[in-house]
């Protein structure tokens, strides 16, 4: 996507966007959105994040390409690409841990009118989504939803740091000085621990 300062979108706008006639004169925007602007998102953040407010930016492109019509004849239609870049801190399901998720989203939509002609638009072309238009679109809205459909499913640190102590199985500290019976007593009982697994493992504590 090419720079262009253009004329600068303020937040207002951004949630009530002209977006056909942003396609149509070939603008673009750019700006930076906070997670505390998009409450889904929010809700995501890892409850003891070092910093739960980070920053997102995003860039806007409208267009149009000529679409052959039912009458024969090519007409413009309008296209939104849509990329944002950013991180949030999440809880890493392996260790519990707050960790940096950093997030890209590049995407490109073609512009319909009606939720009936999104439904039976052809997609042809796996690149392209389809959103319905409005003169008061809401772009932050837009930006929240790619930014949600491209978080991880299991939130997690490629490499850990340490293994938190609720997942080691039994006591970690132990008695070196116990006798080999009753460490044999000591041993769980693998169905119990199978039992355990089932109800939810670190994953039950998800809201
Ligand atoms: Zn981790």
């Amino acid at each position: 996507m090419t720079q262009n300062p253009g004329k600068p979108v303020s937040p207002a706008d951004l949630r009530a966007l002209d977006i056909y006639d942003f396609a149509k004169s070939g603008r673009q925007a750019a700006g930076a959105l906070r997670v505390s602007q998009m409450p889904r998102m929010l809700a995501e953040v890892a409850a003891d994040a070092p910093d739960r407010d980070t920053v997102f930016t995003w860039q806007g492109e409208g267009s149009t390409q000529p679409e052959l019509q039912n009458d024969g004849t090519d007409a413009p239609q309008p296209y939104l690409r849509l990329a944002v870049h950013g991180s949030l801190w999440l809880m890493c399901q392996r260790c519990l841990q707050p960790y940096s998720q950093h997030l890209d989203v590049d995407a490109t939509y073609r512009i319909v009118a009606t939720e009936e002609e999104a439904d039976e638009f052809p997609l042809d072309d796996d690149e392209v989504e389809v959103i319905v238009g409005s003169r008061q679109f809401d772009l932050v809205d837009l930006i929240e939803e790619e930014l949600l459909l491209s978080l991880p499913l299991v939130p997690k640190h490629n490499a850990c740091p340490e293994v938190h102590e609720s997942l080691l199985p039994g006591d970690a500290g132990g008695e070196p000085d116990e006798s080999g019976a009753q460490e044999a007593d000591d041993k769980p009982n693998p169905f119990a621990v199978l039992g355990k697994l089932k109800q939810g493992g670190p994953d039950g504590e998800k809201h």
